[in-house]
């Protein structure tokens, strides 16, 4: 097989991951970031950016089930939601399962990266963009939090690693923003990188995060695209309320309120926040 049908992630100087590719279907430098989405026998449709793997059809499920259920069954009550980032639109796509939500709105910085995941990746979104609580605005998310009142009851920050546009959203200023524009028992989320490999960021955001919340942790779930073991999620609220929710309180929301899910159940829920020793000891002053 010759190189050119294989494509090479570069997220890390000392290991790559590699994909067949069976067909190249877009690639574009559009001035903010080099797109390029590829068909895949193993994964399905795949989006890269800069470079860096963003989404698989394969194996997207994991990352967005886990980003989405887990603040609003813990939280309960959610009427309103901002997902920060997310332009392929599978965050959206779960978030919008809950028919409690009222209202969602999408800050995504390359609009790019909508059309052409609503073009080439449409199993992602699912229609999710014509659903009418969806509100998409095209915008960096750090000003977006800056410059605004409106207070949402989760926001979830569905990025791209520290590096580029996406590096402001893993800033102590913009996690202050975002502790302004939550509701009192609001929770925000985020991908918060694979500890194994960058185990920096979940110190960093710790320690960035611990002076605006009261609440500050992270969970886990294994996306096998982002290689290396687990991926952590950050994890912060104003209230220690929504982490400390029982398995049977989650079991019940979840069984009155029912969505259709490949990865999340309660259980994973529960589970998903006790963390191994080596990603534990991450989490310091
Ligand atoms: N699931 C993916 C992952 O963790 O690899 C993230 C996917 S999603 C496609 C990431 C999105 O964040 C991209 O569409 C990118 O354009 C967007 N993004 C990066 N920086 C941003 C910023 N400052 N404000 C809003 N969106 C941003």
């Amino acid at each position: 097989m010759s190189d050119e049908s294989w494509y090479s992630e570069r997220l890390y100087d000392d290991w790559r991951q590699g994909f067949r590719v069976t067909r190249d279907i877009y690639r574009v430098q559009d001035g903010l970031q080099d797109i390029r989405v590829f068909e895949t026998p193993g994964f399905g449709r795949v989006l890269a950016l800069d470079g860096v793997i963003q989404v698989t059809a394969g194996d997207e499920f994991v990352y967005h089930e886990m980003l989405a259920h887990t603040p609003i069954y813990a939280h309960g009550g959610v009427r309103s939601v901002c997902v920060v980032g997310g332009g392929d639109g599978g965050m959206v796509r779960e978030v919008l399962r809950h028919a409690q939500v009222e209202r969602v709105v999408l800050v995504e910085i390359d609009a790019s990266v909508i059309d052409l995941c609503r073009r080439y990746l449409p199993m992602v979104s699912d229609g999710a963009f014509d659903d009418p609580r969806l509100e998409v605005a095209i915008a960096d998310g750090a000003a977006f939090m800056r410059d605004g009142t409106e207070r949402f009851d989760v926001i979830i920050v569905d990025s791209t690693d520290p590096i580029g546009p996406g590096a402001v959203l893993f800033s102590q200023d913009f996690y202050g923003d975002c502790a302004r524009r939550l509701t009192d028992e609001g929770i925000l989320v985020n991908q918060n990188g694979v500890p194994f490999l960058q185990g920096g960021e979940i110190t960093d955001t710790y320690r960035r995060r611990r002076v605006h919340f009261a609440d500050v942790g992270f969970y886990v779930a294994a996306v096998p695209t982002y290689v290396g073991g687990v991926m952590a999620l950050g994890w912060a609220s104003p209230s220690l309320r929504p982490r400390a929710e029982t398995l049977e309180t989650l079991r019940a929301r979840f069984a009155a309120a029912p969505i259709p899910t490949r990865y999340y159940t309660p259980d994973v829920h529960k589970a998903a926040f006790a963390l191994p020793r080596y990603v534990e000891v991450l989490v310091t002053a």
